[in-house]
């Protein structure tokens, strides 16, 4: 043999000043030679192998332990590798060992190399104590797990390291499924294609993009959704290298709470606006009708007209319209603030809804004596409907009272009720008016529209249809128009068959 490991030689020399802890074995596993950090590790450990233990064999110590019944799965993978070593299966092997006491628990990185001495083979074994590395680790594990942030640690080339419970969640990935991965697979499009460069150019540049700054990024979930997150990225040197942990943020909630903010602002601006032209209208509303009340009155009491029958009975008459206005737009605000504030109070029962027509007749001819009412001609429905009939009444009075203000010349209406797919019952009113503009249909159903290009020179608050609409929803109906421009509107409800 020409190693010499005899006192005073060169290799016991630079092994003996080796803080790791070091045994020289044959190929069969005789112990040739243990440094001085063996021997040191034998007196301060219990249970550690004997610190003379030149011609033993390693292997019979090692089995010594392997053949505990707790012996563990990490055990057994160094026997493999190191025998493996030994046999020249391989040249070099190295793995993380746990050698437990009763009192202290302990690791040891184990290098087995193979070497040649003068054509002999041998086998070097150093075993280092990480210890302290791997208690770190394990406290960086622990914090990592039971964190509430998504965090997902990524090697130099982007692959997936370590992907905690709440990445799991915000994924919806099973830690399993990404491990080993690259990390563009939580990322879409661009940034799945560019991060492999971008990686690439921090390293080269060191320059960092979000390193250590943080920003609201898209994420891609396992479904293929994305999502907006907030991403911090932190750097940690590792003895196995550099790594990066993400720390990532789910903002859907955030982000939804937000907008429903502005949709709630918006809102408010909106009815803070329709507010002020309510105000403005409210007073024209009311100002014009009370100015003729008065005018005439302060006309008829400086006795204006007098002597002629006609001209007294004109101005009365004008007297009476004005207040009529005035009474049917405050009860319009009452009813209207009254399905804003308190629930409706219904009586509903089983009906056909032309039986309500009739009852309308005088109410609509009050409005207008000379209006010409025809009932459609299309297939009337036979079903019954469950609705409170006087609150049916009421749309169809306010329908019919529009349809005879916005229809100018023509002097007439239809009434009429047809059976509609969905097992619904249609009641309408048509009028050939001036037909509503065809974008406004829907807003004309909100409080205080009206179209003003048409309605200008018609009194109203713009209440009535609201008012409808809130009747008719309550009754379990929906509503709605059909229009168009110059040639006339049909505005219905419909209810589900009964
Ligand atoms: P008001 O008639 O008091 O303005 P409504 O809520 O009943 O309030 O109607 C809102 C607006 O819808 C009206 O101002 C008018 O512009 C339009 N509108 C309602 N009915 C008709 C109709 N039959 N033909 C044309 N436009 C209509």
């Amino acid at each position: 043999m020409f190693i010499s490991f005899t006192d005073g030689s060169f290799f016991k020399t630079v092994l003996d000043s080796h803080s790791d802890i070091i045994a020289v074995i044959e190929t069969d596993g005789t112990i040739q030679y243990v440094n001085k950090a063996w021997e040191r590790f034998s007196e301060a450990y219990d249970g550690a192998p004997d610190g003379n233990s030149v011609r033993a064999n390693y292997f019979d110590l090692g089995k010594r332990s392997i053949a505990l019944p707790d012996v563990t799965r990490d055990d057994a993978v160094a026997y493999e590798g190191i025998s493996s070593v030994c046999s020249n299966h391989q040249q070099k092997f190295e793995t993380v060992l746990p050698c437990h006491s009763k009192t202290k628990r302990r690791w040891y990185k184990l290098e087995v190399t193979r070497i040649e001495a003068s054509g002999e083979p041998l086998v070097m074994i150093t075993h280092r104590d990480v210890t302290d590395q791997v208690l770190a680790e394990e406290r960086f594990k622990s914090g990592f797990e039971s964190i509430t942030t998504g965090c997902v640690l990524i090697n130099r080339r982007g692959k997936i390291r370590s992907f905690n419970a709440t990445a799991e969640k915000i994924f919806g990935y099973k830690r399993d499924d990404v491990l080993g991965k690259n990390v563009k697979i939580l990322m879409p499009e661009p940034y799945q294609r560019n991060h492999d460069g971008y990686l690439e150019n921090y390293q080269k540049t060191d320059v960092p993009k979000i390193l250590g700054i943080g920003r609201e990024v898209e994420g891609l979930r396992s479904d293929g959704s994305t999502f907006s997150m907030h991403l911090g990225i932190g750097k940690i040197e590792m003895p196995e290298g550099t790594f990066y942990i993400g720390a990532v943020t789910d903002l859907s909630e955030l982000n939804q709470a937000r907008n429903e903010l502005k949709i709630a602002l918006e809102e408010a601006d909106h009815a803070n606006r329709a507010k002020d032209v309510f105000l403005a209208s409210m007073s024209h509303e009311i100002r014009t009708p009370l100015n003729a009340i008065i005018g005439f009155s302060e006309a008829l009491k400086m006795g204006v007209g007098a002597e002629d029958p006609a001209h007294r009975n004109q101005s009365l008459e004008n007297i009476v319209i004005a207040g009529r206005q005035l009474s049917k737009l405050l009860s319009d605000l009452l009813d209207y603030s009254m399905t804003e504030t308190l629930s409706i109070d219904l009586s509903p029962e089983k009906i056909h809804p032309p039986s309500v027509f009739a009852n309308m007749l005088p109410v609509i001819k009050s409005l207008k004596p000379d209006i010409k009412i025809n009932i459609s001609t299309e297939q009337q429905s036979e079903n019954f409907v469950y609705i409170d009939p006087g609150r049916l009444e009421q749309i169809l009075v306010n329908f019919s009272s529009n349809a005879i203000k916005y229809s100018r010349d023509r002097n007439e209406i239809e009434f009429g009720c047809v059976d509609r797919p969905g097992n619904r019952v249609r009641v309408f009113i048509k009028d050939y008016g001036i037909g509503v503009e065809r974008d406004r249909t829907e807003e004309i159903f909100k409080p205080f529209v009206r179209m003003r290009k048409t309605a200008e020179d018609v009194p109203g608050a713009g209440l009535g249809l609201a008012i409808c609409k809130k009747l008719t929803e309550q009754m379990g109906g929906s509503i709605g128009v059909t229009s168009e421009l110059g040639k006339g509107s049909t505005f219905w409800v419909e209810f589900p068959v009964a």
